[in-house]
């Protein structure tokens, strides 16, 4: 029995592999691991991944069913890519079978054909070749139809069109086998010429040599870079570099970013630099464009794949370098379902091929900032601006006491004014965006509080409505207050929208362009945002985070950061890392090019020592204070996380499951002493979306011990008789505690 049976994931979160057996004709050809089969599954049929072949033995009190058709002869997923599967699958305790989903664009999860577009197309045929046209002086349109034949051998069925033969006379001239039929795959994409690689490069500073020639030297193994570099230090004119000489072997390069936003751009940049053979790989793209881009990846067709967080996934021929740009960015992470980083699922496929990656940040996280530190990683520092401009000077503005414009100080306004008077952009930055954080009863202070969230809902005008932001939850502005039936409300706080209105009224002459998630919502409109700021004309840019990412303004001039305290005091052990990172990156956009900038800080608490600490010193002598807090509080990277989270419409239910849980693991003898648990606790906001949330986080010095307690709880929560009132989730290496 055993030599038939073949391991098959199927897309489904449950742990357990299915086996299935081999029809009798296809036991001298079995499918591969990594060719799609599909498989009856309870009611339903599913397409699935082989797996194994021949490893279980099989159980004679087992009825095992049939695979029922094989979708691909040869693999579609090579070794390495079930490696990279296997291991997350274990690291971040995800079923593999769902792993392994997140290997396939969307067609091909769906079953579809692992092919180009295809085309039909006709061709001579010998007896065509050598007929007598004689013989079709009656038929003088097939006789004109074959002479085309002759003189071009073949037409698609669109070009024959084109040529003017007809389908009838193409369907007489295939009866009579002058010519045949056959129908082939249309690769979108082309040769490329290697001699025009890398047109256009720039001469690079010392630096930015001495880091090129590293990586140029590390190419056969698995070294791990940090490359450094401050803001606009030329990071990205180094892994160009890089990747020029992979590409040159004929090898391929893996480039992460972190916002589909900076895609076009990045992609923009590229091409002028490599030509037609990048491509860039994310959400926006469309079933057919996702299967091209893996397809042209897996067969060597694409040179360099530049993408999002799931990019990480894409099977590529011949890979060769692996960059992760602002490798400390929260979207490498996945907030739900599997929670994989894709910066260290980076870091893993590197290991495995034994070739280079870069982390690139001008800000690092502090686990790789440790990493270099311990010389896990080889750092290359980029120290200048690559432009030769200066980093911008910092104007702490504090804010108590005094009387504010919506949000912005008279010293933010009067600097304003001047730069644009200049000639010059400025950008202020606000990570709020809607008109205001709140609406308020001025009668009887009723908040206008989101009902399924233990949040506010914000106001946003234009329709005038309650949004919030954590649900998603909309609904109108309540006429008149729903607990004291006044009408008289107000506004509380302000949000980016909110401070568009301001600027717009005060800098009427000058044109204000509102960059958050609200405005940004249609296809293309960042870029043509983008494009209009490239123009160089003054304005004010008024944005949030989406503004802070990557951009190169070369004709900014003054940043104004209104709101630096948000974040300081989070709850959240990981809060100051953040705003510093944001902070600096947003500071970054200034003074970029040959004009030199001015950051203005406005703080309730300028003396704070975090501010000051940005203020006077820079990112990296933070992030090494921080790193000594971290230490002394054996929080990440000095111990590794894990957190289990509950959530249901009750309370107390959710509290008892992480009770009951942990109960049982300590029965298991797996809540070793290495263990440091925070919980169980309600999870910060602990009411989101109608459920209520509680949480344990557990902290380990000891990876091992971590694992076999997580091993035991996977094992625990995926039991059939796990309680269905709750939804739970596993979250290793969590970075919010939202
Ligand atoms: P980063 O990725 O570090 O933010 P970029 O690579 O985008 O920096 O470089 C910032 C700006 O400096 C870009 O306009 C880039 O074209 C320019 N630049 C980079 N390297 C050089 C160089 N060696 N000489 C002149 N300009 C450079
Ligand atoms: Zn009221
Ligand atoms: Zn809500």
């Amino acid at each position: 029995m055993s030599s038939n049976l073949i391991e098959v994931l199927v897309p489904i979160p449950l742990l357990e592999k299915f086996s299935y057996l081999l029809p009798k004709d296809l036991h001298s050809n079995p499918p591969k691991p990594g060719s799609r089969v599909i498989v009856p599954f309870g009611k339903r049929t599913l397409v699935g991944v082989v797996w194994k072949i021949d490893t279980e033995k099989g159980n004679k009190e087992r009825k095992y069913k049939y695979i029922k058709e094989i979708l691909d002869l040869e693999p579609l997923l090579d070794k390495e890519s079930l490696e990279l599967a296997d291991w997350a699958s274990r690291y971040y305790h995800h079923p593999l079978g769902e792993v392994i989903s997140y290997f396939f664009p969307p067609s091909l999860r769906k079953g579809k054909e692992a092919k180009f577009l295809e085309a039909k197309f006709f061709e001579l045929t010998n007896k065509g070749e050598f007929f007598d046209l004689a013989e079709l002086s009656r038929a003088p349109i097939q006789r004109k139809a074959l002479e085309l034949f002759r003189s071009k051998k073949e037409f698609s069925q669109i070009s024959a069109k084109a040529y003017g033969i007809s389908s009838s006379a193409l369907n007489a001239l295939l009866t009579k086998g002058l010519i045949s039929k056959y129908t082939r795959e249309l690769t979108p994409y082309k040769k490329q010429d290697k001699s025009s690689v890398g047109s256009g490069k720039k001469k690079l500073n010392e630096e930015q040599q001495y880091a090129v020639d590293s990586l140029n030297k590390a190419k056969d193994g698995n070294t791990v870079f940090l490359l450094n570099g401050i803001t606009g230090s030329g990071k990205t004119e180094v892994y160009l570099q890089a990747i020029k000489n992979i590409i040159s072997q004929g090898r391929q390069a893996l480039v992460l970013i972190p916002e589909i936003g900076l895609a076009p751009q990045a992609e923009e940049r590229f091409k002028r630099y490599f030509g037609e053979r990048v491509l860039s790989f994310h959400s926006a793209k469309n079933e057919r464009e996702k299967l091209d881009a893996w397809l042209g990846a897996s067969k060597g067709l694409v040179d360099i794949i530049i993408g999002t967080r799931s990019s990480i996934f894409m099977p590529m021929k011949n890979i060769g370098l692996i960059v992760v740009d602002e490798e400390h960015d929260l979207s490498f992470k996945q907030a739900e379902r599997f929670r994989y980083s894709a910066r260290d699922m980076a870091l893993y496929r590197a290991k495995i091929k034994n070739i280079p990656i870069v982390l690139a940040s001008a800000t690092p996280s502090l686990e790789t900032l440790n990493n270099s530190l311990v010389d896990k990683y080889k750092v290359l520092n980029l120290t200048k601006r690559a432009t030769g401009a200066k980093l911008p000077k910092y104007i702490p503005v504090g804010l108590r006491g005094k009387e504010l414009h919506e949000g912005l100080s008279d010293e933010l306004v009067g600097l304003t004014e001047e730069e644009l008077t200049k000639g010059n952009q400025v950008l202020i930055f606000l990570n709020r965006r809607g008109y205001a954080p709140s609406l308020i009863c001025r009668s009887c202070g009723w908040v206008s509080n989101c009902e399924r969230c233990d949040a506010h809902m914000t106001v946003h005008t234009s329709p005038l409505r309650l949004h919030c932001h954590h649900c998603e939850a909309q609904k109108e502005k309540p006429k008149s207050c729903p607990s004291c039936s006044a009408n008289d409300f107000q506004s509380y706080g302000y949000g980016t929208a909110r401070v568009e209105e301001f600027l717009k009224k005060r800098f009427s002459k000058f044109p204000v362009l509102r960059i958050d998630s609200d405005t940004t919502k249609k296809k293309d409109s960042l870029n043509s945002y983008l494009s209009s700021i490239k123009e160089g004309k003054p304005m004010i840019l008024l944005g949030t985070q989406l503004l802070a990412k990557g951009h190169h303004f070369p004709d900014v001039t003054l940043v104004g950061i209104l709101d630096a305290d948000s974040g300081l005091f989070s709850a959240d052990f990981r809060g100051s890392e953040r705003v510093a990172q944001l902070m600096t990156q947003v500071a970054g956009r200034a003074g970029r090019d040959k004009k030199p900038g001015k950051v203005i800080l406005q703080s309730y608490c300028p003396e704070h020592p975090q501010i000051e600490e940005l203020i006077t010193g820079s990112y990296e002598t933070f992030a090494l204070t921080l790193l000594e807090e971290r230490k002394s509080a054996k929080t990440p990277p000095f111990s590794f996380q894990a957190k289990i989270q509950a959530e249901s419409p009750n309370s107390y239910i959710s509290r008892d499951f992480i009770n009951d849980l942990l109960i049982s693991i300590k029965k298991n003898g797996a809540l070793s002493k290495e263990l440091r648990l925070v919980g169980p606790l309600p999870s910060i906001m602990e009411k989101k979306s109608g459920v209520f949330r509680w949480e344990v986080n557990v902290f380990s010095t000891n990876r091992k011990s971590l694992h076999e307690f997580l091993d035991l709880s996977q094992a625990l929560l995926y039991r059939p008789s796990t309680s269905k009132k709750v939804r739970w989730s596993l979250d290793i290496d969590p970075i919010s505690v939202m």
